[in-house]
């Protein structure tokens, strides 16, 4: 059977489906069941974009490092979800814990990543991990789950989370290979499944079984089984949920872990195309703009030490985090289609989904975070979960706990499966850039082949090829990122006017023949935003209590970072490897910009892309920024200083990519002429230093 089959074919309806939804049929990949209010943009099934460049080089180096291999590294992945005792931290006697959690993230990735780069050998050792799952349900008595296809057994707390995740793997099998046993094993589960399924508590420490919602409505919008849909919409009538949502839309939020705030704030948005019910998007922006705004770091993804830990130089992000945050801002591309979750999105990839990883991915780390001057934290080590050696790179991220070594195997072909979505007009749109190929279906079902040649964001050019089987007319959509300024485009050789629409797309609609080009260039411009370190969040003090007690009171540390284009840049700390700085290496920089001149007199250099990329300290692009020396010693307490400094010497420092440095400066030091001179940053009321 071909592996690939369903790339070009979107599932075939179900009569009774169609009959109960009203039927939506016109739309190249709707689904059988659509929803009362229309999601913006149709999800291509994985394995429709195929990367290239030196994204397929990443995504290669996945596949043969801890992606590819690591159920050979440890009875976690070797023996999750066999339904057998296994003996792996976290795990019960009878194989359950967090076993099924961990496991089940790495099934997931994996099985993605087999499909983006249409890898048979990889899918086959995953499908030889899923099929017995599919195969224990499909033996079952009705009312069974995943976990182990006991009778009368209904998951909950942190068992009703792993099944989401388990759910959540088999919707991206349905999707990649259009197995029908496997759609009918998820409706078997979910039709019988809980209504009940937990709560949606932002501020704490839980998991919920609430997320098996997501893997539910997917599972609905294939089977149009109403009893699923009825469990969903059930859920969301618990009064504790009703009530979280009215908080959230008041703004009475508090910081709990973060990535349960990821996964669970995102849960009314995806309800919401269902229940025609706005309250409960709005809770989702609410709470997505607070946690922004508190504890999002300048790589576009919120702190998060298990729990969130304000906005800080040496604050950490868990890897999980990174998993957590492309999820979120996925599905709200999909339901809205704005560009600005197209921006965020490569603002998280681009950047925080590669500094975690080593650079041959055959290690990564548990906690990465804006600044790494050392081997190690700063300066205590963070105790609690997962422990000391969560900074340190390792095969296993951190030993101890194995979460992030499962999760980060998503972050690549979540982020290449959603490059390229249909439109409810039968026209394909550009949502995420950088090489590679999509092959769909567009206009009157016309197979269409473009290629999106570019090093993009390494450079600022993109190519489209478009290579229809026959002639045909649909409309091409171009995200205009939020950060370009002048984007020019043209339309085999003739300028096209790039002005976007209100999501932030231009459309070009013509009839495309063979050999089409759309050339785009997007500037990217240097520039510096400024802002303060905060205090840790109060909410979170239990937890923190290893901290200096100064650190939580309330502080307005200034601090300056720069980026072009999506990337953010960092002074690099060389190193020999990703645990070890080179001991020559200088990083006491204030940076001295002038925002009178041209991007704050920050200027580029480019150079060639490598043979192979692999996110070298030698980068094809890099920026020249001017800094002054002074004697910075950060310490726990007192990480950047409290007012902007005039350090000594000038000097003209090297920034590169931050996904391509290990050890580094991302969160700077100021000098009075760059504080003053930037907007947005408000007055410098620092009251840390007030008596
Ligand atoms: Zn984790």
């Amino acid at each position: 059977m071909c592996l690939f089959a369903a790339v070009l074919l979107p599932a075939a309806p179900g009569k009774d489906a169609i009959a109960e939804s009203g039927g939506s049929r016109t739309a190249n990949y709707a689904r059988p069941c659509e929803p009362a209010v229309h999601a913006a943009f149709l999800q291509l099934p994985p394995g429709a974009v195929e990367p290239a460049g030196w994204l397929r080089d990443w995504a290669e180096s996945a596949r043969d490092g801890i992606t590819g291999h690591l159920d050979e590294w440890h009875p976690t992945f070797a023996d999750g979800w066999k339904g057998t005792p296994i003996h792996a931290p976290g795990a019960k006697p009878d194989g359950t814990g967090w076993p099924l959690e961990q496991s089940a993230y790495w099934l997931d990735g994996a099985l993605r990543l087999g499909f983006v780069l249409h890898d048979e050998a990889l899918v086959r050792k995953i499908r030889a991990r899923l099929d017995p799952v599919v195969e224990g349900v499909t033996r079952a008595e009705p009312g069974t789950t995943f976990i182990y296809w006991r009778h009368g057994y209904k998951p909950d707390g942190f068992e009703g989370w792993a099944h989401s995740q388990m759910g959540r793997a088999l919707v991206t099998l349905y999707q990649g290979s259009g197995d029908r046993r496997v759609l009918d094993a998820l409706v078997k589960v979910y039709a019988d499944y809980p209504a009940g399924m937990g709560g949606i508590d932002l501020g704490g420490g839980d998991v919920s079984g609430l997320c098996n919602v997501d893997p539910m409505l997917e599972t609905y919008s294939y089977c149009g089984d109403r009893r699923i849909l009825d469990r969903v919409l059930r859920a969301f009538e618990q009064p504790g949920v009703a009530q979280a949502l009215e908080s959230w839309t008041a703004g009475r939020l508090s910081p709990g872990h973060t990535v349960i705030f990821y996964e669970n704030m995102r849960l009314p948005a995806l309800v919401y195309p269902w229940s025609a019910d706005p309250s409960q998007i709005n809770a989702t922006l609410s709470a997505f703009r607070w946690l922004d705004e508190n504890h999002t770091l300048p790589y576009g993804v919120a702190s998060g030490e298990e729990f969130a830990s304000g906005i800080g130089a040496f604050r950490k992000t868990e890897t999980c985090d990174v998993t957590a945050m492309l999820l979120f801002t996925s599905w709200m591309y999909r339901i809205q289609g704005s560009r600005e979750w197209g921006d965020r999105m490569e603002r998280a990839f681009f950047n925080a989904g590669a500094a975690p990883v080593a650079r041959d991915f055959q290690t990564m780390c548990y906690y990465q975070s804006p600044n790494r001057i050392r081997d190690g934290s700063l300066p205590c080590e963070q105790p609690n979960c997962p422990g000391p050696e969560g900074i340190r790179f390792h095969r296993l991220g951190c030993p101890t706990v194995l979460c992030c070594v499962g999760a980060v195997n998503r972050i690549i072909p979540s982020f290449i499966i959603h490059m390229w979505m249909a439109t409810r007009d039968n026209g394909l749109a550009a949502t995420l850039y950088g090489p590679c190929t999509v092959s769909a279906l567009a206009g009157e079902r016309v197979p269409v082949k473009v290629t999106t040649a570019t090093d993009y964001p390494f450079g600022d050019r993109i190519r489209l090829g478009v290579e229809p089987r026959e002639n045909v007319a649909f409309p091409l959509y171009l995200r205009i990122p939020g950060w370009c300024r002048a984007a020019q485009i043209t339309v085999n050789g003739t300028p096209f006017a790039p002005v976007p629409d209100g999501r932030g797309f231009v459309r070009i609609a013509r009839v495309w023949t063979k050999g089409d080009a759309v050339e785009i260039r997007f500037p990217m411009h240097p520039e510096a935003a400024c802002g303060y370190e905060t205090e840790f969040p109060s909410a979170n003090r239990d937890y923190f209590n290893f901290e200096p007690a100064e650190v939580f009171r309330p502080r307005r540390l200034p601090y300056a970072s720069v980026s072009c284009g999506p990337l953010l840049f960092s002074l690099p700390i060389p190193d020999t490897d990703p645990n070890t700085p080179a001991k020559d290496g200088r990083w006491q920089y204030a940076l001295d910009l002038d925002p009178g001149k041209p991007d704050s007199g920050i200027t580029v250099d480019r150079g060639p892309m490598p043979a192979r990329w692999d996110w070298p300290l030698k980068s094809p692009v890099a920026l020249l920024a001017s800094a002054r020396t002074f004697d910075w010693q950060p310490t726990d307490a007192q990480a950047l200083p409290d007012r902007p400094v005039d350090g000594s010497a000038s000097a003209t420092i090297r920034l590169v990519p931050y996904g391509c440095t290990k050890f580094r400066i991302s969160m700077f030091p100021v000098t009075p002429g760059t504080w003053l001179r930037q907007p947005a940053h408000g007055p410098l009321e620092n009251p840390a230093a007030s008596p």
